[in-house]
C-alpha cells in the first residue's frame, strides 16, 4: 500500500491524530423463516402477524435450528476467506428489555461458527486488507415503537427471532472513507452470495461502530467507545468524525476516555452517552440448554464451497484480464451484481471499448439523474448493444447516437426503430456528400481562396457548414476525405 498518500489524520494545533475503527456489522440473513422457528421473515407485514409461540417465548417452547441459515452463514464465511468452525455453540445472552420476551437472546459467544478472515478494499492509495475477527449467528430482537402514542410504547415482535450474522472486524480501519468502502464491499460480497440483501433502509444491514484515537506514530491503541446501531453509511462516516473529535478534545485537555456505549444524534451530528460499557459477565452468557452444540462436517462445507458463485474480486480480475478494463472500470462494473450482469449482456453482441463507456458514462448518468436501479433501466442491455453496433458499423455517428439514446431513455424503444422513424441514419453515400460539399464551397468562394492562400483554420468552418447542410448526419470520415481532396490547390 502506498501509505504515504493516506492522509486522514485529524490535525490540531498540538498534534496529528490517527483514528482507529472496528465494526460489528449486523447483517440479516436471507431466509424465508426465522433462525429457530418456522415464522415468516417478510418485511413490512402487519405488526405481530409473524410471531410463533417460540418467537414470543411461551413456556415450554423449544427452538429448532434452521439449517438453511447455517448454510448462509457458512457461505458468507467462505466469501470472507474465513475459517469455518466445525463446532460452534449457541449461548444465552441475558438482558431485560420489553421487546425481548424470553429475557435472553440466543447468540454465539466463545465458539462462533466462523473465525478469522479478511476483506480487501480498493482505496485510492492502493488495496488494503481488513481483518475479520469472527462471524456469529444470533437472533434479532423485536421492535419497540415509541412514537405512535404519547404515553404508550408498542411492541412489534415480527423481527423477533430473525437470523442475523454479526460480522466483527479487527480494528484495522483508519478513516470514514475506509469504513464506507468496507461496508460497501461486505454488502457487495453478501449480495453476490445471496446471503443478505444489504438493504439499509429496511434495517437489513446496520453496524455498531467502535472508535478510538491515538497520536500519529503511537503503537498502542486508545480506549474505544462504541456507537450503537448506525443504519446508514453516511451516518457512520459522520459519527466517526464527530466521535473522534470529541475524544481528541478530551485528551488534549488532559482528560481520559471512558469506555462506553454511545448513540449518534444525526440531527445534531454528535454522539452522546447511552450507558457505560457493559462487561460480558453482565450478560451472564451460558450455553443454551435447549440446543445441542452445532456440529457440521467438512463435506457440508466443501459442498457449499464447490457451489459458490463468482465473487466480486474474482469477477474484477476476470474483467481486467479478459476485457482489458482498467482496475477502476472493473471496480465500478463489479460493485453491483446487476451492473456486472448488465455489462456482460451488452458485450455479448457489441464492441467492449464502446460498451464500457456507454455503460459507465452515459447509462450511469441517466440512472443517477432519474434515481433508478440498473435492473429497472429503461434501456435494456440488448437495445444498448444494438445502439453500439449502429455506431461501430458507421450507420450513425457518436453524436447522433447520444440523441438516439435520449429517446431510448424516454421511450424504451429499439434504437433501429428510432433511427428509421426519425431519419437519423448517417449519410455515407460519397456521391451525395460530394454534391453537398461542392455546394457549400461554391457558396463560400471567398473563404475557399482565403484557405488556399494559407488560412488553414477555415477547415473547421467548412466541416461545420457541411454538417449543417446534412442536418448533422454526414459521415465525418467520408466528408473529410472528399473535402481534403476538393481543397487541394
Ligand atoms: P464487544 O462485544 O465488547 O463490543 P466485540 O469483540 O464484539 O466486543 O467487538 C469489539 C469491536 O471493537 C471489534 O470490531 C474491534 O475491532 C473493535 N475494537 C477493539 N479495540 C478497539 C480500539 N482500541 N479502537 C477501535 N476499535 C476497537
Ligand atoms: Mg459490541
Amino acid at each position: 500500500m502506498e501509505q504515504e498518500k493516506f492522509d486522514y489524520y485529524i490535525k490540531t494545533e498540538k498534534n496529528s491524530w490517527e483514528v482507529v475503527i472496528g465494526l460489528e456489522v449486523h447483517a440479516q440473513v436471507i431466509s424465508n423463516s426465522k433462525l429457530f422457528s418456522g415464522s415468516s421473515t417478510k418485511f413490512g407485514s402487519e405488526p405481530n402477524t409473524q410471531v410463533s409461540l417460540v418467537d414470543s417465548a411461551f413456556p415450554g417452547m423449544l427452538p429448532v435450528i434452521n439449517q438453511f441459515c447455517i448454510e448462509q452463514a457458512v457461505k458468507t464465511g467462505l466469501g470472507l476467506n474465513a475459517k469455518i468452525n466445525l463446532l460452534s455453540i449457541f449461548d444465552r445472552k441475558n438482558y431485560f428489555y420489553a421487546d425481548l420476551p424470553a429475557g435472553y437472546q440466543i447468540s454465539q459467544y466463545k465458539n462462533p461458527i466462523v473465525g478469522e478472515g479478511e476483506v480487501t478494499l480498493d482505496m485510492p492509495y492502493g488495496s488494503k486488507k481488513i481483518g475479520i475477527e469472527r462471524l456469529h449467528l444470533e437472533q434479532d430482537a423485536g421492535k419497540s415503537i415509541h412514537d405512535l402514542s404519547p404515553d404508550n410504547t408498542f411492541v412489534d415482535l415480527n423481527r423477533s427471532g430473525v437470523a442475523l450474522m454479526e460480522i466483527v472486524s479487527k480494528p484495522d480501519l483508519r478513516s470514514p472513507s475506509e469504513v464506507n468502502s468496507y461496508v460497501k464491499k461486505l454488502r457487495t460480497i453478501m449480495r453476490y452470495l445471496g446471503t443478505c440483501d444489504g438493504n439499509m433502509q429496511e434495517g437489513s444491514l446496520r453496524a455498531d461502530v467502535n472508535v478510538s484515537v491515538r497520536k500519529k506514530g503511537e503503537t498502542k491503541f486508545g480506549t474505544r467507545c462504541e456507537i450503537k446501531n448506525v443504519n446508514s453509511i453516511k451516518f457512520m462516516e459522520m459519527a466517526i468524525d464527530s466521535e473522534a473529535r470529541r475524544q481528541i478534545e478530551l485528551l488534549e485537555s488532559g482528560k481520559s476516555i471512558e469506555q462506553e456505549t454511545r448513540l449518534f444524534d444525526t440531527k445534531k451530528n454528535l454522539t452522546r452517552s447511552m450507558r457505560s460499557k457493559e462487561e460480558a459477565h453482565d450478560y451472564r452468557y451460558f450455553p443454551d440448554p435447549d440446543l445441542l452444540p452445532l456440529q457440521i462436517n467438512q463435506s457440508f462445507i466443501d459442498n457449499i464451497k464447490n457451489n459458490l458463485p463468482e465473487l466480486p474480486d474474482q469477477k474484477k480480475n476476470r474483467f481486467i484480464k479478459k476485457f482489458n478494463l482498467s482496475p477502476f472500470e472493473a471496480n465500478v462494473l463489479v460493485s453491483d451484481l446487476d451492473i456486472s450482469k448488465y455489462f456482460e449482456d451488452v458485450i455479448k453482441n457489441s464492441d467492449i471499448k464502446l460498451a464500457k463507456n456507454w455503460v459507465i458514462v452515459e447509462l450511469f448518468a441517466v440512472l443517477n439523474k432519474k434515481n433508478i436501479d440498473i435492473s429497472n433501466s429503461p434501456v435494456s442491455p440488448q437495445n444498448l448493444a444494438l445502439l453500439i453496433n449502429t455506431i461501430s458499423s458507421g450507420e450513425i455517428s457518436g453524436k447522433i447516437a447520444k440523441k438516439v439514446f435520449e429517446i431510448m431513455v424516454e421511450t424504451g424503444d429499439d434504437p433501429t426503430k428510432i433511427i428509421k422513424e426519425k431519419g437519423l441514419k448517417q449519410q455515407s453515400d460519397p456521391k451525395e456528400l460530394e454534391k453537398t460539399i461542392i455546394k457549400v464551397l461554391e457558396n463560400n468562394l471567398d473563404k475557399v481562396s482565403e484557405y488556399k492562400s494559407g488560412k488553414e483554420k477555415l477547415y473547421g468552418f467548412f466541416v461545420g457548414e457541411i454538417m449543417k447542410a446534412t442536418s448533422g448526419k454526414g459521415n465525418p470520415k467520408i466528408i473529410n476525405d472528399i473535402l481534403k481532396e476538393k481543397l487541394k490547390k
